[in-house]
């Protein structure tokens, strides 16, 4: 009898557990439903679904819309192919774009339709994007076959203007997942902007710079010397040119390699991470509602000899290119980031004038004292180096790099800057992977980029 009765109190149990079991598995099902559905875990029930809201470009060019039951993007094959890494393809393949990040704002989900409200419901939701899809066309085609990415945002409200990724590929048109061992379009799904880390070469020296300023009493004004050639513990760091007796400003603006090697050693391992560390490497810095892929500076197994390479951005230091857009805005801006952004409005009524404007949130990077003296100095590069002549009528403040990548491939080319004049607020960063110098190959896609971007501000096109 007595087994029998414990047996009976097991089967309540078990019963019991089953029914609280399915009670907390509707209430998750019902209550939380929205947060399933959208968990970046699940962004595979989202994706591919035809109902969602239209994506708009700054100037309100449709750039994705839903038509008859069909996701369609904008007519020009251009535009498709220098905004997919931006607006998404409709697959999990992109996460960073927008359809993915914004799946939760462009479909509207309802506990009783679930994602399969009718089409009307979705048709009235948009996104407004601050970005001028045809300077995104203009500036990937400047590309041509080289890979790499270009950004220009205003460094006074954070609207990103332009941002390509290269390589890309039309969205109308999807490639096989064969093509991704072409050489040519390896990382094609990437957008560069946000989710790569490239060598940084000279355009590290920004970095440095600031450190230096930040850290060494009397800096701009202490002699520094460059014999081309200089042995750290038996290893060996030289410098394009002989640069003799140099101080600061013109070593940044001949981007001398020993006085920022120099720099590096002096202020130690400890200062130079720690000011690295300020400035926004070895974290994740937030864009949007999503994360940078992280720009790092670590020194744990590094000689003296790499220390000093770590200071002209050689050694192991890798920088994203968004966080350098970042830097360059803090710059220009008296140290003072406005934090970039690409989506200008979200409006869930279908009414442009109630669109949520978005928070513009900021971050200190640098003290403003030693952003007015690099901006001087990027000025003085500006002039002296490159020559106004690039940007003309634009003032510019800029810096190139040339980053070497071994393997007996071409160096990465930087050109990083931003306007000396307020009245046209651009900053601006291009990457060529492998295409040797950042004057010759950097250079010629930031001058078309700053010079439209120059007309439009000037016509007024952007306010
Ligand atoms: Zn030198």
């Amino acid at each position: 009898m007595r087994s029998i009765k414990v047996r009976l109190i097991m089967l309540y149990l078990i019963v019991l557990l089953f029914f609280l079991g399915l009670g907390f598995f509707s209430y998750e099902l019902i209550i939380k439903s929205e947060k399933w559905v959208f968990s970046s875990v699940n962004r595979h029930l989202s994706q591919g679904r035809v109902s969602q809201g239209e994506i708009l470009d700054r100037f309100g060019e449709v750039l994705a819309c839903t038509r008859n039951g069909k996701r369609t993007y904008h007519e020009d094959i251009n535009i498709r192919k220098a905004l997919v890494h931006t607006v998404g393809d409709g697959s999990v393949l992109i996460p960073t774009s927008v359809q993915s990040r914004y799946a939760k704002e462009l479909f509207g989900y309802s506990p009783i339709a679930g994602l399969g409200a009718p089409e009307i419901i979705n048709m009235n939701k948009s996104i407004t994007l601050s970005l001028d899809s045809k300077l995104c066309s203009k500036v990937s085609s400047s590309f041509k076959d080289k890979k790499g990415t270009a950004l220009a945002y205003n460094y006074l409200n954070g609207e990103i203007i332009c941002m390509v990724s290269l390589p890309n590929y039309d969205v109308e048109n999807k490639p096989s997942f064969k093509i991704q061992t072409d050489d040519k379009l390896e990382g094609i799904y990437l957008n560069r902007a946000l989710s790569s880390s490239y060598t940084p070469g000279s355009v590290f020296k920004l970095f440095t710079c600031a450190a230096a300023l930040d850290s060494m009493e009397d800096v701009e004004a202490k002699k520094f010397f460059c014999s081309k050639i200089k042995i750290v513990d038996g290893e060996k760091v030289s410098c394009m040119k002989k640069h003799g007796n140099i101080n600061l400003k013109d070593a940044l603006s001949k981007s001398c390699d020993i006085v920022f090697c120099d720099i590096a050693l002096e202020l130690g391992k400890e200062k130079m991470i720690q000011k690295m560390e300020e400035m926004g490497f070895n974290s994740s810095i937030s864009f949007e509602n999503s994360k940078l892929s992280q720009s790092e500076y670590r020194l744990e197994e590094a000689s003296q000899g790499d220390l000093g390479w770590s200071g002209i951005g050689q050694y192991k230091n890798t920088l994203n290119p968004m966080h350098m857009l970042r830097f360059m805005g803090a710059i220009a801006n008296n140290g003072v980031c406005i934090e970039p952004h690409t989506v200008k409005s979200i409006n869930l009524e279908g009414d442009e004038d109630t669109g949520e404007k978005l928070e513009v949130k900021t971050t200190l990077m640098l003290k403003p004292s030693t952003a007015q003296k690099i901006r001087e100095m990027m000025r003085y590069t500006m002039k002296n180096q490159y020559g106004d002549k690039m940007f003309s009528p634009a003032l510019m403040c800029a810096k190139t790099g040339t980053a070497e990548v071994g393997e007996g491939k071409l160096p990465h080319g930087w050109m990083v800057g931003f306007s000396y004049d307020a009245s046209f607020p651009v900053a601006f960063v291009v990457v060529v992977e492998n295409g040797d110098f950042g004057i010759k190959s950097a250079g010629p896609i930031a001058s078309n980029m700053i010079k439209h971007l120059y007309s439009s501000f000037k016509n007024g096109k952007y306010f």
